[in-house]
């Protein structure tokens, strides 16, 4: 009998769809997903393990959120619809390339599916409080158009970058995930073999309240959502993919050191000596160390081109149990 297939969910990063410095029409960010799906789908083909995908979704969220700003002909649709819009946008386009590469390939009996997912969060969590919300989301305005957007859409705007002449953004709450709403779903389709895109941009954020669930204007960090994925189907690995090859030590310093190996105990060292950037390398290092604290054998961090090669050994940054 054949072994039994490993499980990893694999995590890519908001470069993987759209690149720095990129509009985001859709002919770029197909050729971007048509070579990430490249190698995903020989990893899927070498048949070791089941793959469950996540993505972020902040430029294409981003894009959307300009796109229904610039319109009075249409009612701009809430942050949790825009999650959704995104989900499936996304998962078209990796679906879409995945079933493409199957094809070539004569793999005919791989099959893959975008599921709309959505997350509980808790309307208790601290980021709902007043003026507390953390997550800028859209593009940036001048201080005149932030004060018209709070006005007219009863946004919580602040100043993020003062450097900037644009320096306000809308910002939302950004609460944490507490429980993937459709994970048994995910479980019977990795099951049963399918290959599946889900969670995407950390998931659609819902309350429950009187017993329902309900969209909220929030955004939920991906690399907690997909730790959560990870943990919730029990994957033995989980790789993120993003735009450096591995974490660094004293990262843009003169002693910038590549980090190859950290057990949980090293982790957590680097984490409190802060050698990991609020906002980008730390909540990927965060979601790896508590996806090995929640039992899984090796977290990845990587580049999106080094997939394959992280996967055997030789690059990326692994994260291990003690
Ligand atoms: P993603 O879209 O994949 O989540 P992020 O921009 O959030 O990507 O995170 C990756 C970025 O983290 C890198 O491009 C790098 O600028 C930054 N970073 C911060 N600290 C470190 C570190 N210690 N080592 C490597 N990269 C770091
Ligand atoms: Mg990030």
């Amino acid at each position: 009998m054949a072994g039994k297939k490993s499980k990893m969910v694999i995590a890519l990063g908001g470069n993987a769809i759209k690149h720095a410095g990129q509009e985001g029409t859709t002919e770029e960010q197909f050729e971007n997903v048509s070579k990430t799906a490249r190698q995903i789908g020989e990893i899927i083909e070498n048949g070791e393990y089941k793959v469950i995908l996540t993505h972020g979704n902040g430029p294409q969220a981003g894009n959307l959120l300009i796109q229904q700003e610039d319109s009075d002909r249409a009612p701009a649709q809430d942050l949790h619809v825009i999650g959704g819009m995104t989900q499936g946008q996304i998962g078209y386009m990796i679906q879409n390339e995945l079933e493409n590469y199957f094809k070539k390939r004569g793999m005919v009996d791989c099959l893959v599916v975008t599921i709309i997912n959505q997350v509980r969060v808790s309307e208790d969590d601290p980021e709902f409080e007043k003026d507390s919300a953390s997550k800028p989301v859209g593009p940036f305005y001048k201080k005149e158009k932030a004060m018209k957007m709070k006005e007219e859409r009863n946004y919580l705007v602040k100043e993020v970058d003062p450097t900037r002449e644009k320096s306000w953004r809308r910002v939302v709450p950004s609460p944490e995930p507490l429980e993937n709403m459709e994970v048994e779903t995910i479980r019977k389709l990795v099951k049963s073999g399918v290959t599946v895109i889900a969670s995407g941009g950390g998931g659609i954020p819902v309350v429950e309240r009187n017993g329902e669930l309900k969209g909220v204007n929030a955004v939920i960090d991906k690399d907690k959502a997909g730790e959560l994925l990870a943990s919730e189907v029990n994957a033995d690995i989980f790789m993120n993919l993003t735009d450096v090859e591995k974490a660094k030590l004293n990262f843009g310093t003169s002693k910038e050191q590549d980090i190859d190996e950290m057990s949980l105990t090293k982790a957590e060292r680097y984490i409190k000596e802060g050698h990991f950037l609020t906002g980008s390398m730390l909540p990927k290092v965060e979601a790896c160390k508590r996806f090995i604290e929640n039992g899984g054998e090796r977290a990845i961090i990587t580049h999106l081109d080094k997939a394959i090669d992280a996967l055997e050994g030789r690059t990326g940054t692994h994260i291990l149990p003690d």
